[in-house]
Order: C-alpha cells, then structure tokens, then sequence
C-alpha cells in the first residue's frame, strides 16, 4: 500500500492537529478531497480560506460517504461521543485513526463503539504541537521529523495499519509503534506531568500573590520563565480531559514527583551542597542525553 493516494480524507476537529495534518496531507499529494466536521462553523469557514478543507458540513452521512480515512482530532473526552455518531455511517472500506493525547481510553471507546469497525481503526498519536488552538494555527510543517506513535492491536487489519503508517510518513513523521499502556506510561512521565507542574507552577505564583506583587513578579520573570508559560499555555479543555483520560498513571507520577520533592526540600533544608550539585548535574545531564537523541 505503499504511495497510497486518499480520494476522501475527512478531519473531525479542524484545530491545530487536524488542520496541520490536512495541510501536510495536501502538500505531499496524498489526497484529492478533504471535508472537515467540527463544532463552530466560524473556525471551519477560516480552515478553507486558509486552504485547509475543499468543504466543511454538519452532516455524518454525508461527510462519510466514500470516505478513505478518517482522522479524529479532537479533544480525546469527545473521542467517545464520535465514535458512536459515526458508527452508522462508516463503509467497509473506510479506515479510522486518531490523534489523541491518551490511547488506552481511545482505544477502549472503539472497542464498545466501532464494533463492527475496530479493525479498522488504528490509534495514532503525532508528538508534535504547540500551545495554539484552532484552523487558525495549522501549520504544514508541523509534523517534520516529529514521533508519530502507532499503537495498534493484534486485530488491527494490517492493510488499514500500513495505510495510516505511510500517510504520517507522507507529512513527514517518524513513526513508531509501541503498545498502549506503554504510550501511556511514558507519556504520562515526559508530557502529562511537565504540562501538569507548569499549570500548577502559575497557579500556585498566583495564590501566593496580590495583584501588585504578581506584577511585580511577572516584571521581573526571565526566559525560564517564559519557558513554563508557554507549556502552561496550552488549551483547558484538552489538557482536562488528557488528565482524566490517563489519570490512574498520572496520579502514580504526582506521587513519585511529590516524594522527589520532598527529598530536594531536605536537601535544601540540611544544606547539602554535595547532594544540591548532584541533583542540579544529574538534571543537565538528562538535557544533554535528550539533545544528543534528538540530533
Ligand atoms: P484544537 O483545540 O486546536 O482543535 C480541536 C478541534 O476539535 C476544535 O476545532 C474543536 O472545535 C473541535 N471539536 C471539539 N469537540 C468536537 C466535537 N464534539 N465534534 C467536532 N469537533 C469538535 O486541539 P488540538 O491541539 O488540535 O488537539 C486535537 C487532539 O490532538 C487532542 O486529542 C489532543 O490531545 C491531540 N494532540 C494535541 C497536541 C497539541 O500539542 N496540541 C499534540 C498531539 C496530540
């Protein structure tokens, strides 16, 4: 199924995930018709000024006719409520894939919801974003030499599976499969927590403020700073239901976070210098092992 070349891609959830991949689908010639669904029409009517959609339409039966592949984008707490809106519409040949931040959750909704479908779907998570929502922050070349995690089951229908692979591919990604659990694992330790503790960092500047201190604080806040903003930047609504998605293993790493807390916090408190320059060059050298993979 290699250069495989979509007819009908139909994106549900126009935002920064669904329209970037629109926009990267487009750019390599990997389809001749994309339709998008969403909740506000305003945001769609932007995506085809922007090029982003041939046609939007609020009409399941419609949008799912003929369709080769349908990716979901949206937040992964609506992935469920889709799933079942869909499931009427969908074609034998049609194959179904995701973007969401969580994959058990996701993957379990298809179980119950796409049941004559489930082999069909293959969950993806692309590891590329930023704090933007919306058509408005599509963007090409979001997806360039980005992870794009597959977590397929032994069910997944490997046709449906190749296809899915080679498109991310198409938009650039490098993509790996890994299972379900252990995307969530991993995930829940390098992304759930750090965007939790940067949230937590900004309210908890803002508790400990008056409105005139907190001026004065963000005044005088550097890059380190801006650094935490902009991951606590991102949307509301998916980082609440991310958190509730893959809360079981997300409350396994506050707890061990809050225990590595309270050991710098002794160490602080003994004054121990030799275990605070451990602490601090052990934490550089995680940078340094992260940038040295990434190159
Ligand atoms: P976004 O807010 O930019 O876009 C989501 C879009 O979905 C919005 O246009 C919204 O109106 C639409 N939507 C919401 N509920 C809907 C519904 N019931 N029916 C139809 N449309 C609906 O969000 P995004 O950043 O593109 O994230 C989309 C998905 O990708 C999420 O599951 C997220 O976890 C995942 N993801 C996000 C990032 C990131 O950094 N932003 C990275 C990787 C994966």
């Amino acid at each position: 199924m290699t250069n495989i070349i979509l007819n009908k891609l139909v994106i549900i959830g126009v935002g920064l995930i669904g329209g970037s991949f629109a926009l990267a689908v487009r750019k390599a010639g990997l389809v001749k018709h994309i339709i998008g669904l969403g909740r506000s029409k305003e945001n769609l009517q932007r995506a085809i000024k922007l090029g982003i959609l041939d046609e939007f339409t609020t009409d399941y039966s419609l949008a799912l006719k003929n369709a080769d592949l349908i990716l979901l984008a949206v937040p992964v707490g609506q992935i469920e409520k889709i799933f079942s809106q869909i499931a009427p519409y969908l074609e034998s040949k049609t194959i179904i894939t995701d973007a969401g931040s969580t994959k058990q959750d996701v993957i379990a909704s298809a179980r119950v919801f796409l049941p004559n479908h489930f082999k069909n779907f293959v969950p993806a998570h692309p590891i590329a974003g930023a704090e933007q929502s919306g058509s408005n922050a599509a963007n090409t070349d979001l997806f360039q030499d980005k992870a794009l995690i597959l977590t397929p089951l032994d069910e997944t229908n490997t046709d449906a599976l190749e296809c899915v692979k080679n498109i991310w591919q198409g938009c650039g990604a490098r993509v790996s499969q890994i299972n379900a659990y252990r995307h969530d694992e991993i995930l829940s330790a390098v992304s759930h927590l750090p965007h939790l503790l940067a949230a937590t960092l900004m309210n908890h500047i803002v508790s400990t403020s008056t409105a005139d201190s907190l001026d004065d604080l963000l005044h005088f806040a550097g890059s380190g700073f801006r650094d935490f903003t902009r991951i606590a930047g991102s949307s509301p609504e998916m980082w609440r239901d991310i958190c509730l998605a893959n809360r079981e293993l997300l409350l396994k790493q506050i707890d061990t976070y809050q225990e590595e807390l309270a050991r710098i916090r002794r160490i602080i408190e003994n004054h121990d210098e030799a275990a605070l320059v451990k602490a601090f060059s052990d934490a550089r050298a995680i940078r340094k092992k992260w940038l040295t993979n990434k190159s």
